[in-house]
């Protein structure tokens, strides 16, 4: 029997439609991602005499890498791509929960961050990398490069939690989001700390090296504090899958038992074995816990994209972070030359916060200018500086501020220089807290004008008054 044209022209079809399924399947499983070919019509072409520095993330540490790479190589052709349309800021969005400070206080222009340090900021997310040709392949279309430094901060790890299920991981990013990661999550968790009638509001620690050590801590402080002032009939459940308090365990304890004795129950050890959001139960190896609302926050590893460009190895904090060289931060493997990977998204065990982000940024730009310039750069320590309210009605702090060191014994960087100050009480703890302030406005200014401006180093009180 013959085919008719009309079989052969379906035939053609579902083999084209074949084939299209094969060309994706195998473009998503290849470690370059998605292709898209196309050259970014809305950038210039590259310039030989232009070296060009291509950023993903418009995070701490991309911003601050892309306006220190433009100081210490202003002729170099810099484009931060970042997939987001403006900037929230995590640090102080504690205080926005409780209505502390306005949204606009955490909202920042990437356009001003661009136009007032001279590079270009590309709305866009990277997807993949065509190593060869020195492309990054972006939503937005390709972009071409000399060197590429990728900074996507973190993403959440369920799969401790959910063992591959998918139904609950969806369920928990949703109902239940951490708002560790800037945006819908945060304002999800506003309106339940404000919408809440009474009970037990669950909050977790992570195990491993999780995004910024003191706020959950400070989060049940403050969620606690908004309790108390508002005649809250509510508890604050906060899970640590942690041994005990993992960063300014002084200041933090006191105010959970001299402040919050009704409103904090605070229990280590508490490793999430299984969650059952039906009956809004946590089982934990040794109890189960009931909640009524709360928000859950799950290990972390670096961003995705990090896994998807090939990039990714588990290490002992964490499972998929980046595969770098811990002092110049270049990706490791020849094939990866001039591709360094910063911020969050680091295998190292540096506090995951914004201050060190801030200062790594700067510290890896130096490092890729002195490759431009064909000089040597040294390895510089990242700057650790944490101010955490305990409570925000008064508002008192507590802080502390590092530099890090190599331990050539363990094989691991520790805190070099350690300088906490964890009296929330008295005066003290009201300047602390006054000092949050005068930290963020500065790093907001580092990353969004232009022109130098110092980095924060917090003062004791004593030492404050003799300055
Ligand atoms: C509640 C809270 C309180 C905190 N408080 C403090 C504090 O008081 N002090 C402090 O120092 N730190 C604090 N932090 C930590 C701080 O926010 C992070 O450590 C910091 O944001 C890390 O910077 P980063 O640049 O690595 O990542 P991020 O700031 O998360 O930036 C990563 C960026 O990459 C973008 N991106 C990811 N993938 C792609 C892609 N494929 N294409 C394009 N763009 C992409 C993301 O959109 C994001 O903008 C806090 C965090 C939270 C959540």
């Amino acid at each position: 029997m013959g085919i008719s044209r009309r079989d052969a022209l379906k035939a053609g079809v579902a083999a084209a439609a074949l084939g299209a399924v094969n060309v994706s399947a195998k473009e998503k499983s290849s470690s370059e991602g998605y292709f898209c070919e196309e050259i970014a019509t809305a950038l210039p072409r590259k310039k030989k005499e232009h070296p060009r520095v291509v950023v993903v993330g418009g995070g701490w540490a991309g911003l601050s890498f892309a306006k220190e790479l433009k100081i210490n190589v202003p002729h170099a052709d810099v484009i931060l791509v970042e997939q987001r349309f403006e900037f929230m800021s995590c640090p102080m969005s504690n205080l926005w929960l409780v209505d502390k400070i306005e949204l606009d206080y955490l909202i920042h222009d990437y356009l001003q961050a661009a136009r007032e340090n001279n590079y270009t900021y590309f709305q866009a997310s990277a997807t993949g990398i065509d190593k060869r040709r020195k492309l990054l392949k972006t939503s937005n279309g390709s972009i071409e490069y000399d060197y590429l430094v990728l900074a996507p901060g973190i993403d959440y790890d369920y799969d401790l939690w959910t063992h591959g299920d998918k139904e609950l991981e969806s369920r928990l990013r949703n109902e239940y989001p951490a708002a560790f990661m800037p945006g819908s999550e945060h304002m999800t968790l506003k309106k339940k700390i404000h919408n809440f009638k009474g009970g037990t509001f669950v909050l977790t620690v992570p195990r491993g090296n999780y995004r910024c050590l003191p706020a959950p801590y400070e989060r049940a402080c403050l969620i606690a504090d908004y309790f108390k002032t508002n005649g809250i009939k509510g508890k604050v459940l906060l899970l640590d899958e942690h041994e005990g308090i993992t960063i300014k365990d002084h200041g933090f304890s006191t105010a959970f038992n001299e402040l919050y004795k009704d409103y904090i129950h605070y229990e280590p050890n508490s490793v999430i074995q299984r969650i059952d959001l039906e009956k809004k139960v946590i089982e934990t190896e040794f109890d189960e816990w009931h909640f009524d609302d709360g928000a859950l926050y799950p290990p972390v590893r670096a961003g995705r994209l990090i896994e998807i460009l090939g990039l990714a190895k588990d290490t002992i904090y964490n499972r998929k972070e980046a595969n770098i060289n811990i002092f110049t931060y270049e990706a490791k493997g020849a094939e990866n030359k001039n591709i360094f990977i910063c911020g969050d998204a680091r295998p190292m065990g540096f506090s995951k916060s914004g201050n060190t982000a801030n200062t790594e940024g700067k510290n890896v730009a130096r490092e890729v200018a002195a490759r431009i310039l064909g000089k040597k750069h040294e390895w510089e320590s990242p700057v650790t500086v944490c101010i955490s309210d305990v409570s925000y009605n008064p508002e008192r702090g507590i802080f502390i501020h590092s530099e890090y060191e190599f331990n050539p014994k363990t094989n691991q960087f520790q805190f070099a220089t350690p300088v906490t100050d964890e009296v929330w009480k008295g005066k003290e703890g009201l300047d602390n807290a006054k000092a949050v302030y005068g930290w963020a406005e500065s790093m907001y200014a580092d990353m969004f004008q232009g022109g130098f401006t110092k980095g924060f180093v917090p003062l004791a009180s004593s030492e404050r008054e003799k300055k």
